[in-house]
């Protein structure tokens, strides 16, 4: 059935399991995976370890341009604080243009690929050959991340996790520029009641259905 590129779009807001649907995604049909919001965490930690504010938009342009995607420092990235400051320069125009060509290069590899983002479907790849928006109720996410946290010292209470998801939603889906939104032809997945391995299966059986339609 396969005649590669078989190119995955993967969108959806924090803490919705769109980060690991992607990486299963990617260990089951052999493509290379870009997690996107990684660019965008790794530019808002360059501008502050350069000493700038994050609404410096020359120095955040600077510091996107400069990104080397091959090697992302990413425990340094991980965390809410640095979600909440990527999404600060995320909502920059300049600094998503020059992000554009970056991921649009790796989506290009020869056997396709997977990248999540919130603007991949709509934006980055939308000639892609699937398009997923995985999402989830606000409280289901808070609890996961809440979670996650918990074995953390200092770990924030449930309602703060609430709170800062609700505010990243706000600032991802209200930006001008590429807002987090599912493209008109994105199948939706809502994990709200899903584990990882139910996302995976209903992800598959959207994908397979749509290489055996399109030859992909
Ligand atoms: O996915 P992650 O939580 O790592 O993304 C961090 C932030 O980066 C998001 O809240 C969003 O503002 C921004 N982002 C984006 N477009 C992408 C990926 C991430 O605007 N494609």
């Amino acid at each position: 059935m396969a005649s590669y590129p078989l190119v995955l779009a993967i969108d959806g807001p924090a803490a919705s399991g769109k980060g690991t649907l992607a990486r299963r995604l990617a260990a089951q049909y052999g493509l290379p995976h870009l997690d996107t919001g990684l660019l965008y965490r790794a530019t808002a930690r360059a501008l502050l370890d350069q000493g700038h504010v994050l609404s410096d938009v020359n120095a955040a342009v600077a510091a996107a341009e400069a990104l080397d995607a091959a090697h992302l420092p990413e425990t340094r990235l991980r965390g809410a604080e640095m979600g909440e400051a990527a999404s600060v320069v995320a909502a920059m125009p300049l600094v998503r243009a020059a992000l554009v060509d970056l991921q649009r290069r790796f989506a290009r590899a020869p056997v396709g690929a997977v990248l999540d983002g919130r603007d991949i479907g709509t934006v980055i790849c939308p000639d892609a050959t699937v398009k997923l928006f995985v999402t989830a109720s606000p409280t289901v996410r808070a609890a996961r991340r809440h979670k996650e946290l918990a074995s953390q010292p200092g770990a924030p209470d449930f309602d703060t996790v609430l709170a800062d998801i609700r505010r990243r939603d706000a600032r991802d889906s209200g930006r001008a520029d590429a807002p987090l939104k599912a493209a008109d032809d994105a199948v939706v997945i809502d994990t709200s009641a899903l584990g990882i391995d139910e996302a995976l299966a209903a992800a598959m059986a959207v994908i397979n259905a749509r290489r055996l339609a399109s030859g992909a």
